[in-house]
């Protein structure tokens, strides 16, 4: 029962660093996170790997850069 509840607090903590990560707009380039800022859908690992400090998945980022967005 408790362990259940744990690990649902966990995944909110690391849920809510990752949102808190991506409203903080002092660092230029800090961790990549797991899950996109703009639809909520997880950021696969080797993207993660492959753009460091990366905000959205790679369709989000695409449509962000139609728009003429850079970052953030
Ligand atoms: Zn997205």
């Amino acid at each position: 029962m408790t362990d259940t509840v744990d690990r649902a607090t966990d995944y909110q903590d690391e849920w809510l660093a990752s949102r808190l990560a991506a409203a903080r707009p002092a660092a230029p380039v800090g961790p990549s996170l797991t899950i996109c800022i703009d639809c909520d859908d997880d950021i696969p690992e080797a993207r993660r790997a492959a753009v460091p400090g990366c905000t959205r998945c790679m369709p989000c980022e695409s449509d962000h850069r139609k728009r003429g967005g850079r970052n953030g």
